[in-house]
């Protein structure tokens, strides 16, 4: 498995070479915009905001906070809708937010075994793997073994909760802070958040091997 799908394929203006689901999403884009359901701005300006504003970005900063804020902390864990308000972060898909909190005793990870329920406000859109059958079906049933795929090894001690996203609650692992990262901005932290982190299926990554902006 490879975790990486994000195609951004804007050079095929001609239709000739779309992939099927390409070709239906515009045969269906054209229908519900010629019946008038929807505007075509209305639709550039949604793809806009998750392709450019809406990202694992904003999940980081939630993260950042929780590792430096003790009381901020333990608010998102006790009531993460409005702690994750509090930094101006919310929206659809996120009204009803879970966050779990990874220890050395028990790991999160998180799916939607019956579709693809994701917290878009805090880490965008979904990756593709995310959607697909296979990691639907096996995070559940050996999620260890996911893990393994993802390359992330835990000890044999750390039990691993898996936890079932539905259209009502959204969930967000908050993982444990990297060690060697003492002092660290609150910046400096939310680089070494990755989107995989805030699913379970990574960890955050070690100081000086930041994600670049
Ligand atoms: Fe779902």
């Amino acid at each position: 498995m490879t975790h990486d799908h994000h195609h951004h394929d804007h050079d095929h203006p001609h239709g000739s070479d779309l992939t099927p689901v390409e070709a239906r999403v515009r045969a269906l884009e054209s229908l519900l915009v010629e019946k008038g359901y929807v505007q075509p701005a209305a639709l550039d300006a949604l793809v806009e905001m998750y392709e450019t504003k809406v990202g694992p970005h904003l999940g980081a900063r939630v993260v950042a906070r929780a590792w430096t804020d003790p009381a901020y902390r333990d608010r998102l864990l006790e009531d993460a809708t409005p702690t994750i308000a509090e930094l101006g972060i919310g929206g659809r898909g996120g009204e009803h937010m879970v966050v779990v909190e990874n220890t050395p005793e028990v790991h999160n990870m998180v799916v939607c075994t019956l579709c693809s329920c994701y917290p878009w406000p805090v880490l965008g859109l979904p990756p593709v793997w995310y959607k697909a059958p296979a990691y639907r079906a096996r995070a559940v049933i050996d999620p260890r073994g996911v893990l393994t795929d993802f390359g992330v090894g835990l000890p044999e001690t750390t039990r691993i909760t898996v936890w079932d996203s539905t259209a009502e609650t959204r969930f967000m692992v908050l993982p444990m802070r990297p060690a060697g990262t003492e002092g660290f901005s609150e910046e400096a932290l939310a680089a070494l958040v990755t989107r995989d982190a805030m699913i379970g299926t990574g960890l955050p990554l070690s100081p000086g091997a930041e994600i670049q902006p």
